[in-house]
């Protein structure tokens, strides 16, 4: 174990944070009332290269890790961008994951560069209104005829649809009762957004809401099938990489979140005079703040063997559960006291907290429900009975 700074790492968060230093607090609650895309935040990411961080450099991108994407993410979320800065890159990162390992080489040199170069953005189709977590249950379908795939269905919470050219769409390919398990028979596809067959619909959610997730209804798409990732009825092999490497990257951004709240709580708490002495000096304030501060630190810990056995091409499945899930927590946790530290300001948009309070509570709910990575911990580390 190594604990050594790493210098590449250091200045990979200094360049994230001087980027970030020039987008306030004000910037971000602006974007977030107004339901307003920062563009201008995207404009900054991607002229410091930062779209395609884990893109490999044949494609434009820089090649780096997990580790690396990681750590731009937590730097995002802990200037005070919080859930609503890192989604603008988030779904650049870890869902290009099935197409960088899975995709055919002209798929990879036609899209790639173009999502490492800003230009492109992809969102990400499994979630459905009736299938929930269980994802053998989706009922999206692709019928083949001749080189195209029609596509039917629809899709709910696709984050960025609105502002996306494509979208990474989970389909079944062939019925789940003519299949040996019930999560073969399904397919990924690259499919396009911005056409007449595909209506986008935004959801009116309680947080970050700078950017959208929406209803996705599909009518007869056509997606040729060279858009197909890795081989039909076997694409929810091709999402699983993706969806570790999401799992680390929404615990990182879970984390900064936390950072960014217990920041703006300890200032408050030196400062702010009650009983002629700051708030801070009641162990009823301090103690959950030095509590939500070694959450943090131990969801770090986590983070990081994750993300070293990812980038290992090692197993990290139990890793990457473990580091969502205290992420989540920690992170919330933070917040929450945040909040209680701020007492009746806590819940004034003006301080910040409430809004990151409100985005890192999703942090929660998806893309994987606490629940299911406890599910996950139980049955796959425990080897407890599966109880569903
Ligand atoms: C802001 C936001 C953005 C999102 N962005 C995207 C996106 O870009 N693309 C996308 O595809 N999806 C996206 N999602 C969807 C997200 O991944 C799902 O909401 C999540 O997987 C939960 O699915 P569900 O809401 O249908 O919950 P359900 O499956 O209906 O589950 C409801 C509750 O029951 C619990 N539950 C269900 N079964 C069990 C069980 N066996 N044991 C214990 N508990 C159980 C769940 O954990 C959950 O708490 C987003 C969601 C949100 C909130």
């Amino acid at each position: 174990m190594d604990f050594t700074p790493n210098e590449e790492h250091r200045l990979i968060r200094d360049a994230v944070r001087k980027i970030c230093s020039d987008f306030t607090d004000e910037y971000w609650a602006k974007c977030d009332k107004e339901h307003k895309f920062p563009w201008e935040f995207h404009k900054a990411l991607v002229a410091g290269g930062w779209a395609g961080v884990a893109i490999p450099e044949e494609y434009g991108g820089a090649g780096l890790g997990i580790t690396e994407a990681a750590i731009v993410l937590e730097e995002i979320a802990v200037s005070g961008a919080a859930f609503n800065g890192c989604s603008v890159v988030h779904g650049g990162i870890f869902g290009m994951e099935p197409l960088v390992r899975f995709g055919s080489d002209e798929l990879k040199q036609r899209i790639l560069p173009r999502v490492a170069s800003g230009e492109m953005h992809i969102a990400f189709g499994v979630t459905e209104p009736n299938a929930g977590v269980d994802t053998s249950k989706i009922i999206t379908r692709a019928r083949r005829e001749g080189d195209y795939y029609i596509v039917n269905g629809a899709k709910v919470w696709t984050s960025k649809a609105l502002e996306s050219d494509k979208v990474l769409l989970l389909v079944r390919t062939k019925p789940v009762e003519e299949c040996r398990n019930r999560m073969d028979g399904i397919s990924l596809l690259l499919a396009d957004l911005q056409v007449p067959e595909v209506t986008i619909t935004p959801i009116d959610k309680g947080g970050r809401n700078a950017v959208a997730s929406c209803e996705t209804v599909y009518e007869n798409l056509k997606v040729p099938v060279g858009d197909l990732v890795g081989k039909e009825n076997e694409g929810f092999k091709c999402l699983l990489p993706g969806l570790n490497a999401e799992r680390i990257l929404v615990a990182a951004e879970s984390v900064g979140t936390g950072r960014a709240a217990l920041n703006k709580a300890v200032a408050y708490a030196k400062e702010r005079i009650v009983f002629d002495r700051p708030i801070g000096k009641n162990q009823a304030i301090a103690h959950p703040l030095a509590k939500a501060y070694s959450q943090l630190k131990v969801a770090s810990l986590a983070i990081q063997e994750a993300c070293w056995r990812i980038d290992n091409n090692m197993s990290c499945g139990e890793e990457a559960n473990i580091a969502k899930y205290l992420g989540a927590e920690a992170g919330f946790y933070a917040a929450d006291r945040a909040m209680q530290t701020l007492g009746g300001y806590g819940i004034a948009e003006e301080y910040g907290v409430c809004r990151y309070w409100r985005e890192v509570r999703i942090a929660q709910l998806g893309p994987v429900p606490q629940e299911m990575i406890l599910n996950y911990i139980s049955e796959h580390t425990l080897g407890l009975p599966r109880s569903y």
